[in-house]
């Protein structure tokens, strides 16, 4: 129904790559030109919209009683040592400080890669009593891994934006409450705020994170069937408190090791998966949540009656604004046409179309970007209208998102069969599996780069058959799927 010219974009169903490169740059959200490898400038709206994601979830965190803290960002290599399943899991993609001035550090620093290392052996000074339990901490920072593999704009860099939370518990089972806790927070904000659906993943022995016990993440579907990871939470047990002596006198009077727990949360990859499940040809499509601008005002100007519509259109940017909307009022000079454009590419949610014809009748034209659908509303109902339609929008995309995961969730009883979807089809390939390594290994290697990624969390799938690698005994059902 809209007069429009051609997407701006190439079709993302056709070829998403070429589409994700695109829209990073039309929609002004990254530079790329920053000159170092896997190290990239997040220009205002990107910036906007993870500083928005970041809300949502240090939120969520303050309210299911974490602080906030901040650690250097470099730690010192007998930190980073203590714990010797963590150096080996990362030692291969440390970024280095041996030097300072003209002077060589007599004691190399590392770019924090994550930070149990940097946090645990000041937790140890801390942490006395089971009066200091739980201890509750986050912070929200970058961190550096020398990434060997491709990089892509915010999928995967050398450096990346993203909260990490630091738990220690008195028991074990407190620790294992918190790891649901971390659960919870991620589902509330992925699928309640964002309209992200995703396959949340106990992680396989042999993938878990470096010095954890056991390991869940948050897998999502991007558009060209591959899988990214989002978010992780770990429950470690003892490995770091017994590495960095995180003891504590227990009720009875006993010393304890304490529980620990770690999670993670990827802002940059949620924005990137924001950007990619979201949007379309026409540009991006933000979830209310985060857009930087929920709502813009477009003047449909007439000669002779600019002033009546000016003024309407104040009156409805104060409206929204003293509601606390995130409202733009568009008074360039660039035609009502382009203004649309602009608009649509950046992903505003709402468009309000204030012309001659509807004050005469008192209507208000509203756009949905997410179904590109105007409606005509009454004035006075406005403010009902938003309300409505931002729950409406979200749903829209959540169960567009939740359709097109479940359609790319496939079962493979045989070995062909497999290989088959693997080939042609991508997505999540559900198999029966015998939980051991080297049949991980040959998946990898027969398909070109399939992961087991593990057994969904929460849901108890029981094999039917047998390991369709190797034939052996089936142990489990797994998800097996290409990650970027
Ligand atoms: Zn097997």
């Amino acid at each position: 129904m809209l007069e429009d010219a051609a997407p701006p974009l190439p079709d993302k169903e056709q070829n998403f790559s070429e589409w994700y490169n695109e829209i990073i740059h039309k929609a002004e959200l990254v530079d790329l030109r920053y000159g170092v490898k896997g190290f990239i400038v997040y220009r205002p709206n990107i910036a906007t919209i993870m500083r928005q994601t970041y809300r949502l979830f240090e939120d969520a965190l303050d309210e299911h009683g974490h602080q906030i803290c901040n650690f250097p960002v470099v730690i010192p290599l007998e930190f980073f040592q203590k714990e010797a399943e963590h150096i080996k899991g990362f030692s291969g993609e440390v970024f280095w400080v041996t030097r300072a001035g003209d002077t060589e550090l007599d004691k190399a620093l590392l770019l924090r890669p994550t930070s149990e290392t940097a946090m645990y052996p000041l937790y140890a000074y801390w942490i006395r009593s089971y009066r200091d339990l739980p201890l509750k901490l986050y912070q929200s920072n970058t961190v550096y891994r020398y990434e060997t593999k491709a990089t892509k704009p915010l999928i995967r860099g050398r450096e990346f934006y993203w909260i990490e939370a630091h738990d220690v518990h008195r028991t074990l089972e407190d620790a294992v409450k918190q790891v649901k806790e971390d659960m919870k927070i991620t589902i509330d904000v992925l699928h309640d705020q964002l309209g992200i659906p995703f396959l949340l993943m106990e992680r396989p022995e042999w993938d878990r994170f470096a010095g954890a016990e056991k390991s869940y993440a948050f897998d999502v579907l991007f558009p060209d069937r591959n899988v990214l990871q989002i978010a992780t939470t770990h429950l470690l047990g003892e490995n770091f408190s017994r590495a960095f002596e995180i003891t504590f006198e227990d009720v009875d009077g006993t010393k304890k090791y304490g529980q620990q727990t770690c999670f993670g949360i990827g802002i940059s990859r949620i924005a990137a998966t924001i950007i990619s499940m979201h949007g379309d040809n026409y540009g991006l499509i933000l979830p209310f949540h985060v857009a930087p601008t929920q709502i813009v005002i477009v003047p449909i100007p007439k000669k002779g009656q600019n002033e009546l519509i000016t003024e309407k259109c104040e009156e409805i940017y104060h409206k929204l604004k003293d509601r606390g909307y995130r409202v733009k009022l568009d008074n360039s000079e660039d035609r009502p046409g382009a203004k649309f454009y602009h608009w649509e590419l950046l992903g505003v949610p709402i468009r309000l179309e204030i012309g001659p014809k509807d004050i005469e009748k008192g209507m208000i034209t509203v756009f949905r970007r997410d179904k590109r659908e105007r409606i005509q509303v009454k004035e006075g109902k406005i403010l009902e209208v938003i309300e409505q339609l931002r729950e409406d929008i979200l749903k829209e995309l959540r169960t567009r998102r939740e359709k097109d995961l479940e359609e790319n969730i496939h079962e493979a009883k045989s070995r062909e069969e497999f290989l088959e979807i693997a080939k042609n089809r991508g997505g999540f390939i559900k198999i029966d599996f015998c939980d051991n390594a080297k049949c991980a290994e040959v998946i990898k290697v027969e398909t070109g780069g399939y992961e087991v990624r593990g057994k969904l969390y929460g849901k108890e799938e029981k094999p039917k058959g047998n390991c369709i690698i190797c034939g052996g005994k089936a142990k489990s059902v797994v998800y097996v799927a290409k990650a970027y």
